[in-house]
């Protein structure tokens, strides 16, 4: 018999599993809370649970859908990076984020959601492979378990974040964070779960519509549509216009927050681009999140410090809420998909320059 992986499992899902073996539904928590709060590597360490269900756990599901190929720390600010193998021979990456320093010294893991990505934007490393195939609720949870148990520190903010566009895998995504949120769970409040979208119309519409509650994330980088198509080709079938048309009618009345991801380059910083963000925005709540691009091996230019300060007071002064982030860890390949673009590389036998953003 195919073993299944127990994390594709919802709470509803192992209730029906127990109800079909003849046992109790209240397994099903009892198992959960093993498998994420205790973070249990093998059912033979879930001791309140008899030898004979144990036995027979271990012959139908495995607990670990993923197997972790290297780990790396930044010996400038801790950032971790972690490369993970499918059990089909793909490499994703998560990294965990300590914000140290910072107003609530968060723990942050980031997450992958797709082997490789259809996005294509410019700046990324992991379009360069393209699209692979999406991943299971199963290998997104072990991300997390693995960062856990390998680091030993418990985290208390996600953000989808990786590899992939979290909106092309809906519903493994949502069922992923749903069991993250669960008290039996991972117990991660939906205040500190972010979905981070390059703009996809449809999975932002579905996602206010079924009212989830978590927080979302959109990847803007540019104000003028053909400016932005240039580096994000997202934009050609999801217009960001129709985005923002569609947050104005529709994210007033939700609860979820909303944070718009801006990284700054010199020429993506005047004072029409800072007018234009707040034509946008001006029925939406959002915080608009400001990174400085970092200086790599990009075609694109990084603003100065008094550029971004200029550009943050003219924001400031139109009274858009506006945060200036750092980017992390990049003595280990600190931005999305960096990690995984640099081993799929490796296998390629070529090094064909890590761009930096
Ligand atoms: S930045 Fe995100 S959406 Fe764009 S190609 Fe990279 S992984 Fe995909």
């Amino acid at each position: 018999m195919v073993k299944q992986f127990i994390k594709n499992y919802s709470i509803g899902d192992l209730e029906d599993y127990f109800r079909s073996i003849g046992e109790k539904e209240y397994r099903a928590k009892q198992i959960m809370i093993w498998l994420y709060e205790k973070n249990a590597a093998s059912f033979h360490e879930m001791t309140n649970v008899s030898k004979k269900l144990r036995d027979l756990l271990d012959g139908a599901f495995s607990i670990n859908a993923l197997e972790c190929s290297e780990r790396m720390i930044s010996e400038i600010d801790g950032t971790e990076k972690y490369l993970f193998k499918t059990h089909d021979g793909h490499y994703i990456e998560s990294v965990l984020i300590k914000n140290e320093g910072t107003e609530d010294g968060r723990l942050t893991v980031c997450l992958s959601s797709q082997a490789g990505c259809a996005m294509g934007c410019r700046f990324c490393e992991t379009a360069k492979p393209g699209f692979i195939r999406n991943l299971d609720t199963a290998e997104i949870l072990d991300q997390l378990s693995h960062v856990r148990r390998i680091s030993g520190q418990r985290n208390n903010n996600i953000v989808f974040m990786g590899m992939g566009e979290p909106f092309m895998n809906y519903e493994s995504v949502m069922r992923a964070a749903d069991i993250m949120n669960y008290p039996f769970g991972f117990h991660i409040s939906v205040r500190k779960i972010t979905i981070s979208t390059a703009g996809i119309i449809e999975g932002i519409e579905r996602f206010i519509d079924e009212r989830r509650p978590y927080n979302l994330a959109l990847s803007l980088n540019d104000t003028l549509p053909e400016k932005r198509e240039r580096i994000m080709p997202v934009e050609g079938r999801n217009p960001f216009m129709e985005i923002s048309d569609m947050l104005s009618r529709k994210f007033p009345t939700s609860r979820n927050r909303l944070t718009v991801v801006y990284v700054m380059r010199k020429d993506n910083i005047s004072m029409d681009d800072a007018k234009r963000l707040k034509k946008m925005f001006r029925y939406s709540r959002i915080k608009l999140n400001l990174i400085p691009l970092n200086q790599g091996s990009h075609e694109y230019r990084p603003p100065t410090d008094e550029e971004v300060d200029r550009f943050v007071q003219e924001l400031e002064i139109m009274n858009v809420p506006v945060t200036v982030r750092k980017s992390f860890g990049r003595d280990i390949f600190g931005a999305c998909g960096q990690l995984s673009g640099r081993r799929y590389a490796t296998r390629e036998g070529s090094d064909n320059g890590l761009n930096t953003i």
